[in-house]
């Protein structure tokens, strides 16, 4: 993977573990050689991390749209800048750019972006890895209403290996590096029988 495009809050969160691991991430992305493809923002865990990347001299490509900017959060020293027309732009803009994306905590936002991935992998519209940094056990709620999901019927069990978990950078990367994409037509064969079924 040559860039990798990390999701994360726009908050900094109320533990100063947050901030370390995207300090953390942003040393280990830099240093391993691997560009950045963020948000663009200068405020909570985008900056923490867009900096410490940078202070490593690491490539960082922000990308916001316009009404973002407006509210005065870009961040003005990155590698790289892209302006786009709106949100849904972005992350295609962003996914374009990247190789592979990382979750970090973070909000609605970083939840939204994680989201279009894991459902794009499902779809075959992209096959990169979604690899998600569960620090603190922030993401140990959002992984057992998954595992409901799975259990109520609305989630496929084999759709659970797009979503690459651990709570270490090394190991992460290493399951990105490894992931196979998920095959689709066993999963498209399944719902049409199953809405025929019922
Ligand atoms: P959140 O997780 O709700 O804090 O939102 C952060 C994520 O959504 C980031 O990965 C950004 O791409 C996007 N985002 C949401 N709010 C902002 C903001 N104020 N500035 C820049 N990006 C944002």
């Amino acid at each position: 993977m040559k860039r990798i495009c990390v999701f994360c809050g726009s908050s900094m969160g109320n533990n100063g573990v947050y901030r370390e691991a995207a300090e953390a991430l942003g040393l280990f992305i830099a240093t391993t050689g691997m560009g950045l493809v963020y948000g663009g923002a200068r405020v909570g865990l985008m900056k923490v991390l867009a900096d410490k990347m940078l202070e490593q001299n690491g490539e960082v490509i922000g990308v916001m749209p316009q009404l973002l900017i407006n509210k005065e959060v870009a961040h003005d020293g990155l590698s790289h800048f892209v302006v786009v027309e709106s949100m849904a732009e972005r992350k295609a803009h962003m996914l374009e750019l990247s190789d592979g994306f990382i979750a970090l905590p973070g909000g609605f936002g970083t939840l939204d972006e994680l989201s279009e991935i894991l459902t794009y992998n499902q779809l075959h519209i992209t096959d990169k890895p979604m690899g998600l940094l569960n620090i603190n056990g922030y993401f140990d709620r959002l992984l057992a209403f998954i595992e409901h999901g799975v259990d109520e019927g609305f989630i496929r069990k084999e759709h659970l290996l797009n979503l690459i978990v651990s709570d270490n950078i090394e190991a992460l990367f290493s399951k990105m590096e490894a992931y196979q994409p998920v095959g689709m037509g066993k999963w498209i064969k399944d719902i049409h029988q199953e809405s025929n079924n019922k």
